[in-house]
Protein backbone atom coordinates (compact mmCIF):
# COMPACT_ATOMS: atom_id res chain seq x y z
CA UNK A 1 0.00 0.00 0.00
CA UNK A 2 1.52 3.61 -1.20
CA UNK A 3 1.38 6.53 1.32
CA UNK A 4 -1.93 8.86 -0.06
CA UNK A 5 -0.69 10.98 -3.24
CA UNK A 6 -3.49 13.05 -3.08
CA UNK A 7 -1.99 16.25 -2.13
CA UNK A 8 0.59 16.35 -4.91
CA UNK A 9 -1.44 15.09 -8.02
CA UNK A 10 -1.87 17.84 -10.28
CA UNK A 11 -5.46 17.49 -10.24
CA UNK A 12 -5.76 18.14 -6.50
CA UNK A 13 -7.87 21.13 -6.14
CA UNK A 14 -5.12 22.45 -3.63
CA UNK A 15 -2.89 23.20 -6.69
CA UNK A 16 -5.26 25.94 -7.57
CA UNK A 17 -4.73 29.30 -5.80
CA UNK A 18 -7.92 29.45 -4.36
CA UNK A 19 -9.39 30.99 -1.14
CA UNK A 20 -9.35 28.58 1.87
CA UNK A 21 -13.14 28.87 1.92
CA UNK A 22 -13.55 27.61 -1.26
CA UNK A 23 -11.17 24.69 -0.58
CA UNK A 24 -13.08 23.55 2.13
CA UNK A 25 -16.81 24.03 0.29
CA UNK A 26 -15.41 21.68 -2.67
CA UNK A 27 -13.89 18.85 0.03
CA UNK A 28 -17.16 19.40 1.59
CA UNK A 29 -19.01 18.60 -1.36
CA UNK A 30 -16.71 15.39 -1.64
CA UNK A 31 -14.92 16.33 -4.79
CA UNK A 32 -11.14 14.96 -5.00
CA UNK A 33 -9.73 15.62 -7.82
CA UNK A 34 -10.69 18.16 -10.50
CA UNK A 35 -12.38 16.99 -13.67
CA UNK A 36 -10.24 17.26 -17.11
CA UNK A 37 -12.33 20.36 -17.79
CA UNK A 38 -11.98 21.64 -14.22
CA UNK A 39 -8.11 21.23 -14.36
CA UNK A 40 -7.58 22.68 -17.92
CA UNK A 41 -9.87 25.85 -17.83
CA UNK A 42 -9.38 26.57 -13.56
CA UNK A 43 -5.23 28.19 -14.07
CA UNK A 44 -6.34 30.36 -16.96
CA UNK A 45 -9.33 31.56 -15.86
CA UNK A 46 -8.10 32.11 -12.15
CA UNK A 47 -5.37 34.51 -14.15
CA UNK A 48 -8.40 36.51 -15.50
CA UNK A 49 -8.38 35.11 -19.30
CA UNK A 50 -10.89 35.27 -21.13
CA UNK A 51 -11.88 31.11 -21.89
CA UNK A 52 -13.69 29.48 -24.65
CA UNK A 53 -14.29 26.03 -23.16
CA UNK A 54 -16.23 22.69 -24.96
CA UNK A 55 -17.83 21.08 -22.25
CA UNK A 56 -21.44 19.21 -21.94
CA UNK A 57 -23.48 18.58 -18.90
CA UNK A 58 -21.76 16.58 -16.30
CA UNK A 59 -18.59 17.66 -17.32
CA UNK A 60 -18.17 19.72 -13.82
CA UNK A 61 -17.81 22.90 -15.85
CA UNK A 62 -20.64 24.77 -13.10
CA UNK A 63 -18.07 23.90 -10.47
CA UNK A 64 -15.49 25.36 -12.67
CA UNK A 65 -16.50 28.90 -13.70
CA UNK A 66 -18.33 29.21 -9.97
CA UNK A 67 -15.37 29.42 -8.29
CA UNK A 68 -13.29 31.23 -10.77
CA UNK A 69 -16.52 34.14 -9.73
CA UNK A 70 -16.47 33.36 -6.37
CA UNK A 71 -12.93 33.43 -5.86
CA UNK A 72 -12.61 37.29 -7.60
CA UNK A 73 -15.78 38.29 -5.91
CA UNK A 74 -15.47 40.93 -3.10
CA UNK A 75 -17.97 40.38 -0.85
CA UNK A 76 -17.02 43.97 0.96
CA UNK A 77 -18.10 45.58 -2.29
CA UNK A 78 -22.01 46.02 -2.85
CA UNK A 79 -22.79 46.29 -6.16
CA UNK A 80 -23.23 43.51 -9.49
CA UNK A 81 -19.55 42.35 -10.12
CA UNK A 82 -20.54 38.75 -12.06
CA UNK A 83 -23.11 37.72 -14.46
CA UNK A 84 -24.09 34.16 -15.21
CA UNK A 85 -26.34 33.86 -18.20
CA UNK A 86 -28.21 30.34 -19.14
CA UNK A 87 -30.86 29.26 -21.83
CA UNK A 88 -33.35 28.18 -19.51
CA UNK A 89 -34.91 28.94 -16.00
CA UNK A 90 -34.18 25.17 -15.02
CA UNK A 91 -30.65 25.47 -16.03
CA UNK A 92 -30.32 29.12 -14.36
CA UNK A 93 -32.07 26.93 -11.09
CA UNK A 94 -29.18 24.32 -10.82
CA UNK A 95 -26.40 26.80 -11.67
CA UNK A 96 -27.21 29.09 -9.00
CA UNK A 97 -27.79 26.59 -6.66
CA UNK A 98 -24.27 24.99 -7.14
CA UNK A 99 -22.54 28.31 -6.89
CA UNK A 100 -24.31 28.72 -3.49
CA UNK A 101 -23.28 25.37 -2.45
CA UNK A 102 -19.72 26.62 -3.15
CA UNK A 103 -19.89 29.66 -1.56
CA UNK A 104 -21.03 28.24 1.41
CA UNK A 105 -18.11 29.12 3.43
CA UNK A 106 -17.90 32.55 2.33
CA UNK A 107 -20.80 34.65 4.75
CA UNK A 108 -23.05 37.47 2.88
CA UNK A 109 -23.15 36.01 -0.32
CA UNK A 110 -25.87 37.62 -2.09
CA UNK A 111 -26.66 35.59 -5.05
CA UNK A 112 -30.13 36.50 -7.14
CA UNK A 113 -31.38 33.81 -10.05
CA UNK A 114 -33.30 36.40 -12.73
CA UNK A 115 -35.73 34.51 -14.94
CA UNK A 116 -38.77 35.17 -17.69
CA UNK A 117 -41.55 33.51 -17.27
CA UNK A 118 -41.44 34.58 -13.29
CA UNK A 119 -43.47 37.69 -12.41
CA UNK A 120 -41.49 40.74 -12.54
CA UNK A 121 -42.68 42.02 -9.31
CA UNK A 122 -40.85 40.26 -6.49
CA UNK A 123 -37.95 40.22 -8.82
CA UNK A 124 -38.08 44.07 -8.48
CA UNK A 125 -38.34 43.72 -4.90
CA UNK A 126 -35.22 41.98 -4.31
CA UNK A 127 -33.26 44.53 -6.31
CA UNK A 128 -33.21 47.00 -4.11
CA UNK A 129 -29.61 45.94 -2.87
CA UNK A 130 -27.38 45.45 -5.71
CA UNK A 131 -26.74 41.37 -5.56
CA UNK A 132 -23.06 40.57 -6.06
CA UNK A 133 -24.04 37.62 -8.56
CA UNK A 134 -26.86 37.13 -10.59
CA UNK A 135 -27.89 34.31 -12.82
CA UNK A 136 -30.51 34.31 -15.17
CA UNK A 137 -32.12 34.29 -18.60
CA UNK A 138 -30.78 36.92 -21.16
CA UNK A 139 -34.38 38.40 -21.95
CA UNK A 140 -35.06 38.70 -17.93
CA UNK A 141 -31.41 40.08 -17.32
CA UNK A 142 -31.75 42.40 -20.49
CA UNK A 143 -34.84 43.61 -19.13
CA UNK A 144 -33.78 44.55 -16.00
CA UNK A 145 -30.24 46.45 -17.29
CA UNK A 146 -32.98 48.72 -19.40
CA UNK A 147 -35.07 49.73 -16.77
CA UNK A 148 -32.31 50.01 -14.31
CA UNK A 149 -33.19 47.95 -11.55
CA UNK A 150 -29.81 46.22 -12.45
CA UNK A 151 -26.51 47.77 -12.75
CA UNK A 152 -23.86 46.27 -14.80
CA UNK A 153 -21.28 48.77 -14.00
CA UNK A 154 -19.09 46.68 -11.45
CA UNK A 155 -19.50 43.22 -13.74
CA UNK A 156 -15.75 41.96 -13.77
CA UNK A 157 -16.96 38.10 -14.87
CA UNK A 158 -19.95 37.42 -17.55
CA UNK A 159 -20.50 33.53 -18.17
CA UNK A 160 -22.23 32.22 -21.19
CA UNK A 161 -23.28 28.90 -19.92
CA UNK A 162 -24.66 26.05 -22.82
CA UNK A 163 -23.72 29.38 -25.07
CA UNK A 164 -24.89 27.21 -28.06
CA UNK A 165 -28.44 26.43 -26.91
CA UNK A 166 -28.84 30.61 -26.30
CA UNK A 167 -28.03 31.04 -29.83
CA UNK A 168 -30.51 28.16 -30.76
CA UNK A 169 -33.46 30.08 -28.67
CA UNK A 170 -32.09 33.40 -30.52
CA UNK A 171 -31.00 34.73 -27.51
CA UNK A 172 -27.74 36.42 -29.84
CA UNK A 173 -28.81 39.94 -29.80
CA UNK A 174 -30.38 39.95 -26.13
CA UNK A 175 -26.26 39.08 -25.06
CA UNK A 176 -25.04 41.50 -27.41
CA UNK A 177 -27.38 44.11 -26.05
CA UNK A 178 -26.77 42.88 -22.49
CA UNK A 179 -22.67 43.15 -23.01
CA UNK A 180 -23.39 46.93 -23.77
CA UNK A 181 -25.00 47.58 -21.05
CA UNK A 182 -22.55 45.94 -18.22
CA UNK A 183 -18.64 47.46 -17.62
CA UNK A 184 -16.46 47.02 -20.44
CA UNK A 185 -13.62 45.55 -18.91
CA UNK A 186 -14.58 42.30 -17.77
CA UNK A 187 -13.70 38.52 -18.23
CA UNK A 188 -15.48 36.75 -20.35
CA UNK A 189 -15.95 32.96 -19.85
CA UNK A 190 -17.81 30.77 -22.61
CA UNK A 191 -18.92 27.32 -22.34
CA UNK A 192 -20.51 25.40 -25.37
CA UNK A 193 -21.35 22.26 -26.17
CA UNK A 194 -20.77 22.47 -29.38
CA UNK A 195 -18.26 24.60 -31.63
CA UNK A 196 -20.69 25.77 -34.64
CA UNK A 197 -19.38 28.46 -36.73
CA UNK A 198 -21.89 30.89 -34.59
CA UNK A 199 -20.03 30.15 -31.31
CA UNK A 200 -16.87 31.35 -32.88
CA UNK A 201 -18.44 34.21 -34.09
CA UNK A 202 -19.92 35.11 -30.95
CA UNK A 203 -16.52 34.38 -29.08
CA UNK A 204 -14.98 36.71 -31.85
CA UNK A 205 -16.93 39.23 -30.84
CA UNK A 206 -16.98 39.84 -27.09
CA UNK A 207 -13.61 37.60 -26.01
CA UNK A 208 -10.70 38.96 -25.65
CA UNK A 209 -7.71 36.63 -26.83
CA UNK A 210 -9.45 33.80 -25.30
CA UNK A 211 -7.97 29.95 -24.46
CA UNK A 212 -9.25 27.67 -26.22
CA UNK A 213 -10.23 24.42 -23.78
CA UNK A 214 -11.50 21.20 -25.79
CA UNK A 215 -11.35 17.94 -23.29
CA UNK A 216 -11.09 15.05 -25.77
CA UNK A 217 -13.36 12.82 -24.85
CA UNK A 218 -12.74 9.65 -23.19
CA UNK A 219 -12.40 6.66 -25.64
CA UNK A 220 -15.90 5.53 -24.79
CA UNK A 221 -17.70 8.48 -25.68
CA UNK A 222 -16.10 9.11 -28.91
CA UNK A 223 -18.52 9.40 -31.28
CA UNK A 224 -18.40 6.47 -32.68
CA UNK A 225 -20.34 5.17 -36.61
CA UNK A 226 -21.97 1.86 -36.66
CA UNK A 227 -22.88 0.71 -40.14
CA UNK A 228 -25.31 -1.62 -41.18
CA UNK A 229 -26.33 -2.86 -44.45
CA UNK A 230 -29.62 -4.36 -44.85
CA UNK A 231 -30.87 -6.12 -47.90
CA UNK A 232 -34.74 -5.49 -48.80
CA UNK A 233 -37.05 -6.45 -51.18
CA UNK A 234 -37.99 -3.82 -53.85
CA UNK A 235 -41.54 -4.41 -52.76
CA UNK A 236 -40.87 -3.81 -49.42
CA UNK A 237 -38.55 -1.24 -49.23
CA UNK A 238 -41.23 1.49 -47.56
CA UNK A 239 -42.23 -0.92 -45.05
CA UNK A 240 -38.59 -1.89 -44.45
CA UNK A 241 -37.87 2.09 -43.66
CA UNK A 242 -41.38 2.81 -42.45
CA UNK A 243 -40.05 0.20 -39.31
CA UNK A 244 -36.98 1.44 -39.11
CA UNK A 245 -38.07 4.61 -38.27
CA UNK A 246 -40.25 4.11 -35.32
CA UNK A 247 -39.10 3.91 -31.87
CA UNK A 248 -36.80 6.70 -30.69
CA UNK A 249 -33.88 7.19 -33.38
CA UNK A 250 -36.51 8.16 -36.02
CA UNK A 251 -37.19 11.30 -33.70
CA UNK A 252 -34.85 13.04 -35.44
CA UNK A 253 -33.46 10.83 -38.92
CA UNK A 254 -32.44 11.79 -42.28
CA UNK A 255 -33.71 9.23 -45.08
CA UNK A 256 -31.40 9.74 -48.39
CA UNK A 257 -33.11 8.91 -51.84
CA UNK A 258 -30.90 8.82 -55.01
CA UNK A 259 -34.08 10.45 -57.05
CA UNK A 260 -36.11 14.11 -56.56
CA UNK A 261 -39.22 12.06 -56.89
CA UNK A 262 -38.70 9.47 -54.80
CA UNK A 263 -37.81 12.04 -52.15
CA UNK A 264 -41.42 13.31 -52.66
CA UNK A 265 -43.13 10.24 -52.95
CA UNK A 266 -41.04 8.58 -50.09
CA UNK A 267 -42.42 11.72 -47.75
CA UNK A 268 -45.86 11.31 -48.73
CA UNK A 269 -45.68 7.80 -47.74
CA UNK A 270 -43.95 7.71 -44.30
CA UNK A 271 -46.61 11.45 -43.71
CA UNK A 272 -49.61 8.97 -44.29
CA UNK A 273 -47.90 6.63 -42.01
CA UNK A 274 -48.21 8.96 -39.06
CA UNK A 275 -44.93 9.90 -38.99
CA UNK A 276 -43.51 13.76 -38.92
CA UNK A 277 -41.90 13.75 -42.21
CA UNK A 278 -40.98 16.60 -44.80
CA UNK A 279 -39.72 16.22 -48.53
CA UNK A 280 -36.34 18.34 -49.35
CA UNK A 281 -35.06 18.53 -53.38
CA UNK A 282 -33.59 20.93 -55.49
CA UNK A 283 -37.32 21.52 -56.97
CA UNK A 284 -38.77 22.96 -54.21
CA UNK A 285 -39.03 27.10 -53.96
CA UNK A 286 -36.15 28.64 -51.98
CA UNK A 287 -38.90 29.74 -49.08
CA UNK A 288 -40.43 25.95 -49.15
CA UNK A 289 -36.75 24.62 -48.41
CA UNK A 290 -36.15 27.38 -45.71
CA UNK A 291 -39.19 25.66 -43.58
CA UNK A 292 -37.96 22.74 -44.26
CA UNK A 293 -34.89 23.25 -42.65
CA UNK A 294 -36.21 25.26 -39.81
CA UNK A 295 -38.76 22.57 -38.43
CA UNK A 296 -36.40 19.66 -39.06
CA UNK A 297 -33.53 21.69 -37.22
CA UNK A 298 -36.30 23.51 -34.34
CA UNK A 299 -37.70 19.53 -33.98
CA UNK A 300 -40.69 19.68 -35.22
CA UNK A 301 -39.93 17.35 -38.39
CA UNK A 302 -39.10 13.83 -37.30
CA UNK A 303 -37.68 12.67 -40.56
CA UNK A 304 -36.07 14.37 -43.24
CA UNK A 305 -36.25 12.68 -46.69
CA UNK A 306 -33.73 14.54 -48.86
CA UNK A 307 -31.23 13.94 -52.31
CA UNK A 308 -27.92 14.27 -51.80
CA UNK A 309 -27.24 18.21 -53.07
CA UNK A 310 -30.45 19.43 -50.76
CA UNK A 311 -29.25 17.78 -48.05
CA UNK A 312 -25.93 20.31 -47.91
CA UNK A 313 -27.79 23.45 -46.90
CA UNK A 314 -28.16 21.50 -43.50
CA UNK A 315 -26.76 23.17 -40.72
CA UNK A 316 -27.11 19.85 -38.83
CA UNK A 317 -24.55 16.71 -38.82
CA UNK A 318 -24.90 14.81 -35.33
CA UNK A 319 -27.68 12.83 -36.02
CA UNK A 320 -28.73 10.06 -34.39
CA UNK A 321 -30.20 8.01 -37.36
CA UNK A 322 -29.03 8.06 -41.30
CA UNK A 323 -30.72 5.77 -43.91
CA UNK A 324 -29.98 5.55 -47.54
CA UNK A 325 -33.21 4.46 -49.14
CA UNK A 326 -31.29 3.77 -52.22
CA UNK A 327 -27.72 2.84 -51.96
CA UNK A 328 -25.86 5.85 -53.07
CA UNK A 329 -24.01 5.77 -56.56
CA UNK A 330 -20.82 6.11 -55.35
CA UNK A 331 -18.54 5.05 -52.12
CA UNK A 332 -17.90 9.20 -51.66
CA UNK A 333 -21.31 10.25 -51.69
CA UNK A 334 -21.84 7.19 -49.27
CA UNK A 335 -19.36 8.43 -46.90
CA UNK A 336 -20.69 11.51 -46.90
CA UNK A 337 -24.08 10.68 -45.54
CA UNK A 338 -22.85 8.47 -43.28
CA UNK A 339 -20.64 11.23 -41.74
CA UNK A 340 -24.23 12.78 -40.87
CA UNK A 341 -24.31 10.69 -38.09
CA UNK A 342 -22.86 9.87 -34.64
CA UNK A 343 -22.88 12.45 -32.13
CA UNK A 344 -20.48 12.39 -29.24
CA UNK A 345 -21.12 10.25 -26.51
CA UNK A 346 -23.70 7.95 -28.39
CA UNK A 347 -23.05 6.20 -31.61
CA UNK A 348 -24.71 7.17 -34.40
CA UNK A 349 -26.44 4.41 -36.56
CA UNK A 350 -26.36 4.69 -40.61
CA UNK A 351 -28.28 1.86 -42.31
CA UNK A 352 -28.46 1.23 -46.06
CA UNK A 353 -31.25 -0.56 -48.28
CA UNK A 354 -29.97 -2.28 -50.75
CA UNK A 355 -32.21 -4.41 -53.25
CA UNK A 356 -30.37 -7.36 -54.72
CA UNK A 357 -30.04 -5.54 -58.32
CA UNK A 358 -27.60 -2.34 -55.89
CA UNK A 359 -25.53 -5.17 -54.73
CA UNK A 360 -23.09 -4.17 -57.16
CA UNK A 361 -22.50 -0.85 -55.68
CA UNK A 362 -22.24 -2.26 -52.24
CA UNK A 363 -19.52 -4.25 -53.21
CA UNK A 364 -17.93 -1.17 -54.37
CA UNK A 365 -18.50 0.18 -51.24
CA UNK A 366 -17.03 -2.78 -49.38
CA UNK A 367 -14.22 -2.25 -51.25
CA UNK A 368 -13.18 0.90 -50.95
CA UNK A 369 -13.85 0.68 -47.11
CA UNK A 370 -11.14 -2.56 -47.14
CA UNK A 371 -13.74 -4.20 -45.15
CA UNK A 372 -16.82 -6.58 -44.74
CA UNK A 373 -20.19 -4.83 -44.71
CA UNK A 374 -22.06 -5.68 -41.95
CA UNK A 375 -25.29 -6.83 -43.19
CA UNK A 376 -28.26 -7.56 -40.92
CA UNK A 377 -31.39 -8.84 -41.37
CA UNK A 378 -34.59 -7.21 -40.71
CA UNK A 379 -37.72 -9.68 -39.83
CA UNK A 380 -40.12 -7.32 -40.85
CA UNK A 381 -43.40 -7.24 -39.19
CA UNK A 382 -46.80 -7.67 -40.49
CA UNK A 383 -48.02 -4.17 -42.06
CA UNK A 384 -49.16 -2.03 -39.54
CA UNK A 385 -52.43 0.67 -39.75
CA UNK A 386 -51.15 4.41 -38.55
CA UNK A 387 -47.94 4.27 -36.13
CA UNK A 388 -47.81 7.40 -35.15
CA UNK A 389 -44.32 8.45 -34.84
CA UNK A 390 -44.50 12.83 -34.36
CA UNK A 391 -42.04 15.12 -33.66
CA UNK A 392 -42.01 16.35 -30.28
CA UNK A 393 -42.10 19.93 -31.63
CA UNK A 394 -44.16 21.96 -33.96
CA UNK A 395 -43.31 24.94 -35.30
CA UNK A 396 -45.37 28.51 -35.49
CA UNK A 397 -45.39 31.17 -38.32
CA UNK A 398 -45.57 34.72 -37.60
CA UNK A 399 -45.71 36.91 -40.79
CA UNK A 400 -43.33 39.30 -38.95
CA UNK A 401 -39.37 39.40 -38.68
CA UNK A 402 -36.68 41.97 -38.80
CA UNK A 403 -38.10 44.27 -41.17
CA UNK A 404 -41.00 44.58 -38.39
CA UNK A 405 -37.56 44.88 -35.83
CA UNK A 406 -39.25 41.73 -34.06
CA UNK A 407 -36.46 39.96 -32.27
CA UNK A 408 -36.47 36.44 -30.68
CA UNK A 409 -36.78 37.87 -27.30
CA UNK A 410 -40.63 39.28 -28.45
CA UNK A 411 -41.61 36.24 -29.08
CA UNK A 412 -40.13 34.10 -26.20
CA UNK A 413 -41.51 36.81 -24.33
CA UNK A 414 -45.15 36.37 -25.97
CA UNK A 415 -45.28 33.01 -25.10
CA UNK A 416 -43.57 32.71 -21.60
CA UNK A 417 -45.61 36.07 -20.45
CA UNK A 418 -49.50 36.20 -21.91
CA UNK A 419 -49.48 32.22 -23.63
CA UNK A 420 -48.15 31.06 -20.37
CA UNK A 421 -46.15 28.71 -21.89
CA UNK A 422 -42.63 27.67 -19.94
CA UNK A 423 -39.61 28.71 -21.39
CA UNK A 424 -38.72 24.70 -21.46
CA UNK A 425 -42.22 24.27 -23.72
CA UNK A 426 -40.49 26.95 -26.53
CA UNK A 427 -37.69 25.55 -29.22
CA UNK A 428 -35.63 27.35 -31.42
CA UNK A 429 -36.80 30.67 -32.71
CA UNK A 430 -35.98 31.60 -36.36
CA UNK A 431 -36.11 35.18 -37.49
CA UNK A 432 -35.86 35.61 -41.35
CA UNK A 433 -36.51 39.30 -42.83
CA UNK A 434 -40.14 39.24 -42.99
CA UNK A 435 -41.41 36.11 -41.28
CA UNK A 436 -40.33 34.47 -37.62
CA UNK A 437 -40.28 31.09 -36.81
CA UNK A 438 -41.12 29.51 -33.28
CA UNK A 439 -40.99 25.74 -32.63
CA UNK A 440 -43.19 24.93 -29.71
CA UNK A 441 -44.08 21.99 -28.03
CA UNK A 442 -46.48 19.65 -30.04
CA UNK A 443 -49.06 18.91 -27.30
CA UNK A 444 -49.27 23.25 -26.71
CA UNK A 445 -49.15 24.21 -30.07
CA UNK A 446 -52.79 24.99 -30.56
CA UNK A 447 -53.19 26.74 -27.34
CA UNK A 448 -49.80 29.19 -27.78
CA UNK A 449 -51.46 29.82 -31.66
CA UNK A 450 -55.06 30.56 -29.62
CA UNK A 451 -52.84 32.92 -26.79
CA UNK A 452 -50.56 34.42 -29.57
CA UNK A 453 -54.29 35.16 -31.86
CA UNK A 454 -55.46 36.98 -29.22
CA UNK A 455 -52.79 38.83 -27.29
CA UNK A 456 -50.16 40.55 -28.91
CA UNK A 457 -46.20 40.59 -29.44
CA UNK A 458 -44.81 43.65 -28.95
CA UNK A 459 -47.90 45.39 -28.35
CA UNK A 460 -48.87 45.12 -31.94
CA UNK A 461 -51.28 42.27 -33.68
CA UNK A 462 -49.39 40.07 -36.45
CA UNK A 463 -50.82 36.92 -38.46
CA UNK A 464 -49.75 33.75 -36.21
CA UNK A 465 -50.24 29.94 -38.03
CA UNK A 466 -48.95 26.73 -37.47
CA UNK A 467 -46.49 25.24 -40.31
CA UNK A 468 -47.35 21.61 -41.17
P1 LIG B 1 -21.97 20.00 -14.35
O1 LIG B 1 -21.20 19.53 -15.54
O2 LIG B 1 -21.54 21.33 -13.92
O3 LIG B 1 -23.44 19.90 -14.60
O4 LIG B 1 -21.62 19.03 -13.10
C1 LIG B 1 -21.90 17.66 -13.07
C2 LIG B 1 -21.85 17.05 -11.68
O5 LIG B 1 -20.51 16.79 -11.29
C3 LIG B 1 -22.45 17.89 -10.57
O6 LIG B 1 -23.34 17.06 -9.85
C4 LIG B 1 -21.29 18.28 -9.71
O7 LIG B 1 -21.66 18.33 -8.35
C5 LIG B 1 -20.28 17.19 -9.95
N1 LIG B 1 -18.88 17.63 -9.87
C6 LIG B 1 -18.36 18.79 -10.30
N2 LIG B 1 -17.03 18.82 -10.09
C7 LIG B 1 -16.70 17.65 -9.53
C8 LIG B 1 -15.45 17.08 -9.11
N3 LIG B 1 -14.30 17.73 -9.23
N4 LIG B 1 -15.49 15.84 -8.58
C9 LIG B 1 -16.65 15.17 -8.48
N5 LIG B 1 -17.86 15.65 -8.88
C10 LIG B 1 -17.88 16.87 -9.40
Amino acid sequence: MGLPVRSCRMTAFTTLPLKPALLASVQALGYDEMTPIQAQSLPPMLEGRDVIAQAQTGSGKTAAFGLSLLQSLSVETIRLQALVLCPTRELADQVSKSIRKLAANIPNVKLLTLCGGMPLGPQLASLTHDPHIVVGTPGRVQEHLKRGSLHGGGIQVLVLDEADRMLDMGFSEAIDDIVGRIAKHHQTLLFSATYPEDIREVSRRLQRDPVEITVAAPADTKPAIEQRFVEVDPARKLDALAQLLTGERGQHALVFCNMRRDVDAVALELDQRGFSALALHGDMEQRDRDEVLVQFANRSCAVLVATDVAARGLDITALPLVVSYDIAHDPDTHTHRIGRTGRAGQTGLAITLCTPREKPKADNIEQVLGQPLAWHALKLSAPRGKTLNLAPMKTLVIDAGRQDKLRPGDILGALTGDAGLKADDVGKIDVFATRAYVAVSRSLASKALERLRAGKIKGRNFRVRTLG
